[in-house]
């Protein structure tokens, strides 16, 4: 029974994938950490039922909560483009991005003739995976301004895409933002 137990959960709408593992070694606390865009906890083995599902809840929230776009600047964005440019689009590089506090943008609006990128500071509160869906959106947009297929197929080669677009849906819907037609920009 030393062997850790491992179950992983789907990803809802207000959370990424999580792999649990439980350990006999493990007797009252626990501890989270990223994966890539998977968190894994661990937990005493112990544990069941409700018991172990806040215990998981508790060290996910707290993970979440610490989410380093609070204190992001424009530069800090600009790296995080700079690193899902190369992971997606062969080193695809913005001109420039912002954070834009305009309450008429929703989550991020992109310039294709001057390769600018705003996006809402509403986002800092989101977690980090939501803010790269939406910075890959964006970096889409540099290649094809449409919402067309070849759109769909750049954008969603970031894997969480959907995701992205039910965590957000429900953030617009908590933020009183209801109606507008695109998921991601509200402002053209
Ligand atoms: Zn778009």
């Amino acid at each position: 029974m030393s062997t850790p137990r491992v179950v992983v959960e789907p990803p809802r709408f207000d959370r990424p994938e999580v792999e649990i593992r439980a350990s006999s070694r493990r007797t009252k606390t626990g501890a989270a950490h990223w994966s890539g865009s998977r968190i894994i906890v661990q937990i005493p083995a112990r544990l069941r039922g409700r018991e172990r599902a806040a215990f998981v809840e508790d060290l996910v929230s707290r993970l979440l909560a610490q989410r380093p776009q609070h204190a992001a600047s424009d530069a800090d964005l600009m790296a995080r483009c700079r690193d899902l440019g190369a992971r997606y689009f062969e080193g695809l590089v913005p001109h420039a991005v912002r954070w834009s506090a305009s309450q008429r943008m929703r989550w991020a609006s992109c310039s294709p003739a001057t390769r600018e990128i705003r996006v809402s500071s509403r986002l800092r509160s989101s977690p980090a995976w939501v803010l790269d869906a939406v910075l890959v959106h964006e970096l889409a947009h540099l290649l094809e301004a449409d919402h067309s297929a070849r759109f769909r197929a750049l954008a969603d080669r970031y894997p969480r895409q959907r995701d992205a677009a039910l965590y957000l849906e429900g953030y617009a819907l908590g933020l009183g933002l209801a109606g507008e037609a695109d998921a991601i920009e509200g402002e053209g």
